[in-house]
């Protein structure tokens, strides 16, 4: 098995995690044995958000999206925003604040959860009042936590563990752009989601009455 970061291995990830014996859990309750908190910080592309939950949906698998209200790339009260919220709620997934520092503006779109996008050691793992941090001591421990941050898994992919049931609980962050667009490294896969946004793009722009003629 290739661990290439594409769709195919990640329908063989989630596939993985049901053969050792693992449980969808969200950030809602303290974790017990066998619990598998799969976690997708969106930071960039709502279209691969929705890809991933759809595959996800198919598979009978429930993860928690993090979305941003301040993202440079998306807009959550756009259409596709509304959207998106709409859809992974209706395919049954929670969704969680993806915020940026110091600004949790948890309002009734979410789950009382939330991650910081790229956060500094200093607040990472701290409280956060009427909420969960994801990286605070309950969700988080570092033996128990694997992420592809930057299409790179510092631990190895966990694919093998989760199919034996090694570990006892853990905590998977994957971000959907790596996985949805095509590419080796995380510079390839950054240029091919850019390339397909830019058709996405054009037929934004004639939704707009532009005349591209
Ligand atoms: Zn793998
Ligand atoms: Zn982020």
């Amino acid at each position: 098995m290739s661990c290439a970061f594409d769709m195919e291995h990640y329908r063989e990830l989630l596939d993985a995690a049901k053969a050792g014996g693992y449980e969808w859990a969200s950030f809602d309750r303290h974790p017990r044995a066998g619990d598998l908190f799969l976690r997708h910080d969106v930071d960039l592309s709502l279209e691969a958000a929705l890809e991933m939950a759809r595959l996800e949906h198919d598979l009978g698998v429930r993860a928690t999206y993090f979305l941003m209200t301040e993202s440079t790339f998306y807009n959550l009260r756009s259409h596709v925003g509304l959207y998106a919220q709409r859809q992974l709620r209706q395919w049954g997934h929670a969704v969680g604040l993806h915020a940026v520092y110091p600004r949790a503006g948890l309002d009734d779109r979410f789950d009382p959860t939330l991650s910081w996008h790229n956060p500094d050691p200093g607040y990472m793992t701290a409280p956060v009042a009427g909420s969960t941090n994801v990286m605070g001591d309950v969700f988080f421990a570092p033996a128990l936590y694997r992420s592809d941050s930057n299409q790179r898994w510092r631990h190895g992919c966990p694919h093998e563990e989760l199919a034996r049931g090694a570990f006892p609980w853990l905590q998977l962050l994957t971000h959907p752009e790596i996985w949805v667009y095509d590419g080796d490294t995380m510079g390839q896969t950054m240029r091919a989601m850019l390339d397909a946004e830019r058709d996405l793009g054009l037929e934004r722009l004639a939704a707009d009455r532009i005349d591209l003629a």
